[in-house]
Parts: structure tokens; C-alpha cells; sequence
């Protein structure tokens, strides 16, 4: 047996939120953990394209933590360009990845015809990726390769995210550590989706930072506001229009109202989800609901249907979204993308920015150069599709539906392996934000915790 070290280089998602990529070798197997796009930032684009930094033949195995194009836009690329080993994630991964994927082929294609660029990758790398992909579920213990064990846990943060905890044995001496990769962590609580479990013997973890230098308002608060900005919507006559991400954010905005309106706390007012993307995730949410709180497993035991209530309308078909324009105020739209930078939230903004009566409501974080941000920093005047539009609508925001663990609970997670860890690597996030719990976890934890270099190669001792 040659010398084998276990060693971790982090090739995406260190100093930036987006472009997840990690590789996890001991010089005999290599694992790649995530393959996301880089998403947000000016160079994104130009980054995407470039050549993996490694040579995707070599690579043996990819982890898929969570369907989010940041974890998991970059799959057919790898296939694309040569990978052909195997791909493992939860089944609730895959089939959400599969619809994502899809969706983001059709945007690439559509793209490349208005450009005149070739996409990143096309339908038949998506369905080659897939060929290789293997489902493994929560709590399931699998050796996939040399010394290499992998155990599944929920993350909390998406229908079917996890974090993967693996096991090395060294092939010299027989001593195990454990290496954790995080992915994303659940807000805690949740709306819907349980708590992300604990992790109390990891010996190397690698985690999330989006939120690492921010708190979160409480789930009472933002149920609060939630309801208070739709009553007062509905009171001055408007439309209240939701820019919301297809997957978790659009569920948990269901889930939301769908009480509200059963509890009587609200008017019923027709409510229209006009995304076909979020309306086939609704579907895999209606289906799974083994992983959900128990609060709200409770709650479909007793019979509530909690993605339905009556005047809600599922709008795929482009007509349909078009006749949205002509159903009198009040109604709300919940419509894609999340920043409105794309889909057709953009139409709706064009109709209701214009209209002191309606509120554009942000429930979710706006990058840099989109509209979503235009409008969030109080832009008086936007342009869309070469018009300029006169914002007179009110804006709301509520970032208590993150789908990310705050500052708090971030270090609280840490602290349930404080005791057997011996170095975090802090990714994931803004380096404001990273740095900011580096320090955090060093002072309040007493851990060795670092924001690691791109490209870098940490050995694993
Ligand atoms: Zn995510």
C-alpha cells in the first residue's frame, strides 16, 4: 500500500454563496461534492464556462447534497466533459434535480439562440448524468469505495438536502476520522421541512456561511408581517405580486397563506401560481411528506391538504398567466424567478410597479445587478425589456423565510461537535459573512475555524 493522505481542495463556494465544488481525495479515490454554477456575480458567466480545474475523468465519484442550481448546475458539464463515474444523492435530490435541470436546458437553449453562443451543455449530457445517478436515503450507511463510508443526514434546508458525514479508514494504520460536508443548512424553524440534524463527531467539517453574519426575524415575526402586508394589500384594492423561488420559498408561501386563509386571519382572495417549474416541485412537495415538521405531518394527518385552499390557481399555460392581468384586485401573484431577473414575475412588475394600490412583496435575497435589487434599494423609475416603468407600488420585504441557518443557529450547529473537531472549513458565503463566523465560531466555540483558499490543498491529518 503506497502513502495515502486524505486531503480536501475547495475548487467552489469559498469567498461566494454560489458554484459548490469540493473534492475530497486520498490519492487512491477521488469525490467530488457538488457541482454547482457560480450565480450572482458579474464574472458568473464567463466562469461557468471555463474548463473544471481538474480532469473530470479522473474523478470517481460525485455527492449531490441538494437540488439547487448552485449545487447542482454543473453536473452535465462534468459529464460533458468526461466524467463518467457514478453520482449519488437522496431520491427527493435526484427528482427534483431532474426538473431543474430541465428547466435550466430550456433556459440555456434559448439563450444560445439569442446569442448565438454555444450552452453549457444540452439535453443529452442531462440524460447521461442521469444514467449515472444513484439514490442512497437518509440514515443509510453505504462503503462506495476503499475505506470510504458515506452516512446520509437531513439538512433542513430543501426537500431531500443532506448532509453527508464520511468515514476514512486509513489503509496504514486503521484510524478512522470523519469528515462532514454541511451543504446548505435548514433555517431552524423551518416552515415546513424538519430540523437538520445534529453532528456530534466530526473530525473536519465543511459548511454553509450565507447567513454566517446576520440574524434572522422569528418565525412569529414573519408570519406576522406576511399577514399584515397581505391584509392591507387586500384593504387598499391592489394586487400583491411574490417574486419566489420555484423550489422551498413558493411551498412555504402555499403553506403560509393556506393557513391564513383556514384560520380566517385573511380575506380569501384569488391566489395564482404562475409558474410551470414551481408548479411540478409543488407536486414532488404534495407527494413526500415523510420529511416535513412533525407540526405539520400532524397537520395532513388531520386532513388538511396544506398546498390547497379554495381561489388558489395553478397557472402553467402562458394564456392563463396572460388573463391573470384582467381578474380584478385584490389577488396575489406568485410568480418566478426569485430576483426577477427572468420569468414571468417580470410581466406582472411591469403591470403592478406602476400602481400605489399594489405591493411588490421580496421574500427572498436579491443579488447585485437585478431588478429584485433595483426595487428593493427604492429605484423610482426601472427599466424592463427596454420600457422604463414608474415604480409607485409599495415594496415589502421579509427575510425570515430563508431557507439558511442564521449566525446563531450556525454556531449552535457547530458547537454539537466542538468537542471532537479538529478544523471547520467556513465556505459558502460572502467573505463578510464568512469571516465574520470564523471569528464567531474561534471566540464563542474555541474552534479551529478558517475560511479556506480556493484551490488550496488542505491535508486531512
Ligand atoms: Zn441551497
Amino acid at each position: 500500500m503506497n502513502n495515502r493522505h486524505l486531503s480536501l481542495t475547495c475548487w467552489g463556494g469559498v469567498g461566494v454563496v454560489t458554484g459548490a465544488n469540493f473534492l475530497l481525495d486520498d490519492g487512491n479515490t477521488k469525490i467530488l461534492i457538488d457541482c454547482g454554477l457560480l450565480q450572482g456575480v458579474a464574472e458568473a458567466h464567463e466562469e461557468n464556462k471555463k474548463s473544471f480545474p481538474y480532469d473530470p475523468k479522473s474523478i470517481n465519484f460525485l455527492f449531490i447534497t441538494h437540488a439547487h442550481l448552485d449545487h447542482i448546475g454543473k453536473v452535465a458539464k462534468l459529464v460533458k466533459d468526461g466524467f463518467s463515474g457514478t453520482i449519488y444523492s437522496t431520491p427527493e435530490t435526484k427528482s427534483i434535480t431532474e426538473l431543474m435541470l430541465a428547466d435550466a436546458v430550456n433556459i440555456m437553449s434559448f439563450e444560445a439562440k439569442r446569442t448565438g453562443e454555444e450552452p453549457l451543455y444540452g439535453a443529452d449530457d442531462v440524460a447521461r448524468a442521469f444514467s449515472l445517478w444513484q439514490t442512497i436515503s437518509y440514515h443509510e450507511k453505504k462503503t462506495f469505495a476503499d475505506g470510504f463510508e458515506v452516512y446520509l443526514k437531513d439538512a433542513g434546508h430543501i426537500l431531500g438536502s443532506s448532509i453527508y458525514e464520511f468515514t476514512y479508514t486509513d489503509p496504514q494504520n486503521g484510524s478512522k476520522k470523519k469528515v462532514v460536508f454541511t451543504g446548505d443548512l435548514g433555517n431552524s424553524p423551518s416552515t415546513i421541512l424538519r430540523d437538520a440534524e445534529s453532528v456530534i463527531d466530526a473530525d473536519y467539517m465543511i459548511m454553509d456561511s450565507v447567513y454566517g453574519d446576520r440574524n434572522h426575524e422569528s418565525k412569529e415575526e414573519r408570519e406576522k408581517r406576511f399577514e399584515q402586508i397581505i391584509k392591507e394589500t387586500v384593504a387598499s384594492g391592489g394586487a400583491l405580486v411574490i417574486p419566489a423561488f420555484s423550489l422551498e420559498r413558493t411551498q412555504d408561501i402555499l403553506y403560509e397563506i393556506n393557513n391564513l386563509v383556514e384560520e380566517h386571519k385573511i380575506k380569501s382572495v384569488p391566489v395564482f401560481l404562475d409558474s410551470p417549474l414551481a408548479i411540478k416541485v409543488t407536486e414532488i412537495y404534495k407527494r413526500i411528506s415523510k420529511y416535513y415538521s412533525p407540526a405539520v405531518r400532524e397537520e395532513i394527518a388531520s386532513g388538511d391538504n396544506i398546498f390547497n385552499f379554495p381561489k388558489i390557481k395553478e397557472t402553467a399555460r402562458s394564456q392563463d398567466s396572460k388573463a391573470i392581468l384582467s381578474v380584478p384586485n385584490p389577488k396575489i401573484i406568485i410568480a418566478g424567478s426569485g430576483m426577477s431577473n427572468a420569468g414571468r414575475v417580470v410581466h406582472h412588475e411591469t403591470n403592478y410597479l406602476p400602481d400605489p394600490k399594489s405591493t411588490i412583496l421580496l421574500m427572498g435575497y436579491q443579488a447585485v445587478g437585478t431588478l429584485g435589487r433595483q426595487i428593493q434599494e427604492g429605484a423610482k423609475k426601472v427599466s424592463i425589456h427596454g420600457k422604463m416603468v414608474t415604480v409607485r407600488a409599495r415594496v415589502e420585504m421579509i427575510s425570515g423565510f430563508s431557507a439558511h441557518k442564521d449566525s446563531d443557529h450556525l454556531v449552535e450547529f457547530v458547537g454539537g461537535t466542538a468537542e471532537t473537531v479538529k478544523q471547520v472549513f467556513v465556505a459558502m458565503g460572502e467573505p463578510k459573512a464568512s469571516l465574520f463566523l470564523v471569528q464567531r465560531l474561534r471566540d464563542q466555540v474555541g474552534i479551529n475555524a478558517i475560511y479556506p483558499e480556493k484551490g488550496k490543498v488542505y491535508e486531512l491529518k
